[in-house]
């Protein structure tokens, strides 16, 4: 009988009953007089029992608001200090945290806040043309259980709490004990990217996050004696499980380059602080390698990292492991939904494996590929990717009908499509929907961006399919040159002429600056194929 795609992750180290709190005490002890943060933009150096201190003197301000457990508490800001001092201070008193996407406007802002029914939120003055405080007052008059807004900066706000003022409230008493917590309380709500449809808040517990950082953490073999720059958004879980907590459930120092993503300014923090490794979506490692003064940094001191977050070209794998010293750089497969990863690659791995699939399943968990009936598919199979363990979340906050749908007997249905070998390592060649038909053939994006991607003009590139009246569907792609290149559709083309098959050269070629994207690097393609469809449809009335 054919070797089913199903795989379990085994190893020796149990499972810990650690909370989020829990961790970080554990390392402040451990490791008191080491760096723990650095933000480079607002001038923050801490070791860790400065952190820590700061931790407890929120916690203890936070408590003294009569904030309690199980409570909500929203965080909204790019990367700042005081947003890794309020995730662990809500931790130690068993709030929820409810994490906001910093590009968030009025009417997201809202939904998450009613959704979550958060009591209080700590909030950055503003980010770039978006005035945060001022986008709070207006929809606090629709959401009357939003009790306290607690402001950063130096300045004081009719109706609104000062974040320094509670850290200075919290510092003169006496720290507040952790609350009575189990690690399956849940402690954190994450918004899923919904590059589709309404945001759902995922619901993690201590449990999920802290397991999955531990692991992540092991995978790159992380020790006090390194140190992680992110410039990934905290925000999600790229930021706050596979970079903050992996570093401190092992003493690693987190170095922020800047409130947002610049390549420069993580390519001068790397430099400056002598990181060891750096984490990023594919997108920022591409902006890295072709920063213009790529070659003025020296990298020689970074080990590895983590690329995740969508398709990790294999180009740009090779790239960062000969140009940028990440000689034990792992690619992490997963999703919020999973605290986030399931597959991810490991050092020991052949480095064929490494750049071109996702890796093994972490310890602990399993994993399924199952055919559009549920059935698990023979090895080397497309199917949708299933998880089960602990890692799958609690469920979507207060959406039932939502869960059941993605949630079914313990596995958790990815909507991703992926295919295992014989060895367990997996391949993520799309998602479920983001396959299209084409006279009758299937054709999968994925693998013609691969293909595209080798051509040495190209920076990057997306594929879709377009409604086409004879076809039903027909293959476009969106392109970014290389800065100072130039090229044609027919050249694009020619490049795929007699590589691929016929049907999957693309019929639409269109050259872009850049793709649209969600904060966290996912390209959005329904906002491709709006675009595509309005000028197919101007094309249409002009010739008709
Ligand atoms: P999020 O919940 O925002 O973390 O998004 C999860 C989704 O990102 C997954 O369902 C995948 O579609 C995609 N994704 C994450 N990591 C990878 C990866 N290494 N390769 C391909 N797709 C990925």
């Amino acid at each position: 009988m054919a070797q089913l795609s199903h795989v379990k992750g085994t190893t020796d180290v149990p499972l810990s009953d650690t909370t989020v709190y829990g961790l970080l005490a554990a390392t402040a002890e451990r490791y008191p007089d080491r760096p723990a943060i650095v933000f480079r933009e607002q001038r923050v150096r801490w070791n860790w029992r400065e952190f820590a201190a700061e931790v407890d003197a929120l916690a203890a301000g936070l408590g003294a608001l009569g904030l309690r457990k199980g409570e909500r508490v929203g965080i909204w800001s790019p990367n700042r200090a005081e947003w890794v001092v309020t995730q662990f201070a809500t931790a130690k008193l068993g709030l929820i945290l409810v994490n906001i996407n910093p590009a968030y406007r009025l009417h997201e802002l809202e939904y998450a806040l009613r959704l979550a029914g958060c009591r209080a939120i700590v909030s950055a003055e503003k980010l770039r043309t978006s005035d945060y405080l001022a986008m709070l007052q207006k929809v606090r008059a629709a959401l009357p259980g939003l009790e306290f807004v607690i402001r950063m900066g130096d300045a004081r706000s009719e109706g609104m709490v000062n974040y320094d003022d509670v850290l200075a409230h919290g510092r003169a008493r006496p720290p507040a004990p952790e609350a009575r917590l189990d690690r399956h309380d849940p402690i954190n709500i994450q918004f899923t990217s919904g590059t589709t449809g309404a945001p759902k808040g995922a619901t993690l517990t201590h449990h999920n996050i802290v397991n999955n950082a531990r692991f992540i953490a092991l995978a790159m073999r992380f020790s006090e004696r390194d140190s992680l720059c992110v410039p990934v958004p905290l925000y999600h879980c790229f930021g706050m499980v596979l970079a903050v907590l992996a570093a401190v459930s092992t003493g690693a120092a987190l170095v922020f380059p800047g409130e947002v993503f610049d390549a420069g300014a993580a390519l001068a923090a790397v430099h400056d602080e002598r990181c060891t490794a750096l984490h990023g979506v594919p997108t920022m490692f591409i902006a890295e390698l072709d920063h213009p003064e790529f070659a003025r940094f020296d990298l020689a001191c970074l080990r590895t990292g983590i690329m995740a977050g969508a398709p990790c070209p294999i180009e740009t794998m090779k790239r960062v492991i000969s140009q940028m010293h990440m000689s034990e750089v792992t690619i992490a497969y997963g999703m919020t939904e999973t605290s986030p990863v399931s597959f991810q690659s490991s050092t020991d791995d052949p480095l064929e494996k490494r750049v071109s699939t996702v890796g093994r399943i972490q310890p602990h968990l399993e994993v399924k590929i199952v055919d559009a009936n549920g059935r698990t598919v023979p090895v080397g199979e497309k199917g949708e990717l299933c998880t089960k363990g602990y890692s799958v979340m609690q469920g979507y906050w207060n959406d039932e009908p939502r869960t059941r749908e993605a949630v079914r007997d313990g596995w958790m249905f990815t909507g991703d499509l992926a295919t295992l070998d014989a060895d367990g390592y997996c391949n993520i060649v799309g998602r479920v929907k983001d396959m299209l038909i084409r006279g009758g053939e299937n054709v999968y994006p994925r693998e013609i961006e691969e293909f595209l991607f080798r051509h040495p003009k190209v920076q990057s590139v997306q594929v879709f399919g377009v409604p086409d009246a004879r076809y039903g569907e027909e293959v476009c792609a969106w392109v970014v040159l290389k800065p100072g290149q130039q090229s044609s559709a027919d050249e694009i083309r020619e490049f795929c002429r007699d590589q691929i098959a016929h049907y999957k050269v693309p019929r639409y070629i269109r050259f872009v600056d850049e793709m649209p994207m969600t904060i966290t690097g996912k390209v959005q393609k329904f906002v491709m194929l709006e675009k595509m469809i309005e000028e197919l449809k101007l094309v249409e009335a002009k010739t008709a």
